[in-house]
């Protein structure tokens, strides 16, 4: 397993780099500019050349990009639905400026025009926009998302239909949320629950596209589509359920981000020492830690 963690680039991307490497980070994953706003600053080539060869130098692999929020590729709107082309379009060569190997986007949203028109749309923006792409340059990955309402994310199937649809299958991947998964109603927290999301994958989309995990506990319980991430062992996955996914032998291999809480300045420092403790076996840490080792106690 590689770890690393969701950071933000606004000191710069050196600093971002830096950062990565106090933590210990061997991969990490970064918004190329405001996730909030249409307009970007253009990169500087020099600035990302650096950013290339630091995270080279600092065996920081893979760099992830994930795509602003705003982009809807199913856009019913023709402004937003425009926007979103172009924006997809720009980060995506930023993506490979900065040397990425990821690129992460969010499903699109229907917004009332119903399930099948929003597969269609959203596969068709995708034909679009990677099937002249020139070989090389950053894998493309689906995630899945939180809420059930108009999103297309929230379950493995579709997300399957809009690959198969878009004709250009073979250039997309999965990015597996473990928090979305659990809100949108798949019990990634029993061993039970976590083979049948996995079967779920392996049977619409291919257990070998998945190529990346947003390692996050959820701070809502299954199936209740509240998207609010939290601490590794701290929310309703809890320490046991977030082991058996770190462990699981279809996913130990893969890299894993924590797009965790910040409110504290040592807060990813504790949640990569969970996550890495977890892959390893010996979990120190408060609260459910303790209940976890109890319940164990009880049965032994
Ligand atoms: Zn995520
Ligand atoms: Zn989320």
């Amino acid at each position: 397993m590689r770890a690393g963690a969701h950071l933000s680039i606004s000191h710069g991307l050196a600093r971002t780099v830096e950062e990565a490497v106090r933590l210990g980070c061997d991969t990490l994953q970064i918004f190329s500019g405001n996730p909030r706003g249409w307009r970007r600053k253009i990169i500087n080539p020099a600035e990302a050349e650096e950013f290339r060869l630091l995270c080279g130098r600092r065996g920081l692999d893979p760099v992830v990009v994930h795509t602003p929020y705003l982009i809807n590729l199913a856009a019913v709107d023709q402004e937003t639905f425009r926007k979103s082309l172009r924006a997809f379009a720009e980060d995506l060569e930023r993506a490979r400026l900065l040397g990425a190997g990821l690129f992460v986007t969010h499903m699109g949203y229907h917004r009332g025009e119903g399930m099948s028109a929003g597969i269609k749309k959203m596969a068709r923006s995708l034909g679009e926009l990677l099937k002249d792409r020139p070989p090389g340059g950053p894998r493309v990955l689906l995630e899945n998302t939180a809420t059930a309402g108009s999103s297309l994310g929230h379950s493995f199937p579709v997300i399957g239909e809009v690959m198969e649809k878009s004709g250009v299958a073979d250039r997309l991947y999965l990015c597996l949320d473990t928090c979305h998964a659990f809100v949108a109603g798949y019990d990634v927290a029993s061993a039970a629950g976590l083979d049948r999301a996995l079967a779920e994958i392996g049977e619409f989309i291919g257990l070998e596209k998945l190529k990346l995990v947003h390692f996050n506990d959820s701070r809502f319980g299954l199936a209740s589509g509240l998207d609010r991430h939290h601490h590794l062992g701290r929310g309703k996955i809890g320490l046991s359920g977030l082991r058996r996914i770190v462990r699981h032998r279809s996913l130990r291999s893969l890299p894993f981000i924590i797009e965790t809480p910040k409110e504290t300045p040592d807060a990813d420092s504790r949640n990569l020492k969970v996550l890495r403790s977890l892959a390893k076996g010996k979990v120190r840490s408060r609260g459910p830690a303790r209940k976890d080792a109890k319940r164990k106690a009880h049965r032994a």
